[in-house]
């Protein structure tokens, strides 16, 4: 434990000399809000959820009574850029008359109830899970949780500092141990920054990753190989122990694999061809 913390911390050093950490202040708001928020936010591009909060926004006031009297279609077409806008409407309108109904349109209980009496509380609000009750929970209440999202999950894992195959509970404890509280929010902040530029699903970009010295998935076979890995391969990219699903070579990769089979003489691997689409549905395609 005393070595995981300890390289738990170098490499939370090394992140924030190489990411921004935004002011909590600044992503913290009214916790209606934040619910909201982070529903629209599930499964969907940052781009697109702040495109549809703030076409909810500009259509009703975000509060749980106007909320749950919306017209469900006006909800709908706001945040149709969102995906999944039809389930996540519905969900909008439930928690919402649920907040207006029994909590006299205020969470204001996350300020005053101890963290996992408040946690439970928002956990059994229609739609909300623990990822969403521990958002709220730390953003507005600086409450000692550290919530888990997409991001989070896949570069703690690599990184080795919980294990593969943990789930959210897990993963959420574990990282809670290998940090101090006062770096909950930095953490979670500064791993999805992580994930985003350089520890991406798919073609993680370990040769530039400012963090590879520290984690033990850039010094897997595949990684260290580096392009010659993938030659003649069909591949299933395994980072450390997390797998990244069926990857195609990258163009780069793909030309450096010919540069190196011309210079052994031997011929390059067939470009695997990109699937293309025929326009028409599944059932009808073949
Ligand atoms: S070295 Fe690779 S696997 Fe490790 S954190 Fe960086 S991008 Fe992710």
């Amino acid at each position: 434990m005393a070595d995981r913390r300890a390289r738990a911390a170098e490499i939370l050093v090394i992140l924030r000399r190489n990411f921004r950490v935004p002011r909590l202040s600044s992503v913290a708001d009214d916790p209606f809000k934040v619910l909201i928020r982070t529903i629209i936010s599930q499964s969907t591009a940052e781009r697109n959820t702040r495109r549809a909060y703030d076409n909810l926004s500009r259509s009703f006031p975000i509060t749980p009574e106007r909320l749950s009297k919306a017209n469900a279609k006006k909800i709908e077409s706001s945040l149709r850029v969102a995906g999944l806008y039809r389930s996540k409407s519905k969900i909008i309108k439930e928690v919402s008359k649920t907040i207006h109904e029994s909590y006299g349109d205020s969470l204001d209980f996350i300020y005053s109830e101890p963290t996992e009496v408040a946690r439970k509380r928002l956990i059994d609000l229609p739609g909300v899970g623990p990822k969403t009750a521990d958002i709220v929970l730390l953003f507005c209440a600086k409450r000692p949780v550290l919530p888990v999202d997409t991001h989070v999950d896949r570069v703690s894992k690599r990184l080795g500092l919980v294990p593969s195959n943990a789930r959210y509970e897990e993963v959420r404890s574990g990282l809670q141990e290998a940090y101090p509280p006062k770096d909950y929010f930095a953490v979670h902040m500064l791993l999805i920054s992580l994930g985003r530029a350089y520890c991406r699903a798919l073609n993680p970009l370990c040769q530039e990753c400012p963090v590879r010295e520290k984690c033990p998935s850039s010094k897997s076979p595949l990684m260290r190989k580096g392009p010659r890995s993938f030659i003649g391969r069909e591949h299933h990219g395994m980072v450390g122990n997390y797998r990244l699903g069926p990857m195609r070579p990258s163009a780069t990769v793909r030309k450096r694999s010919s540069q190196i089979c011309r210079t052994r003489g031997r011929r390059a691997p067939a470009r695997s061809p990109r699937p293309r689409s025929s326009g028409l549905p599944p059932s009808q395609a073949a």
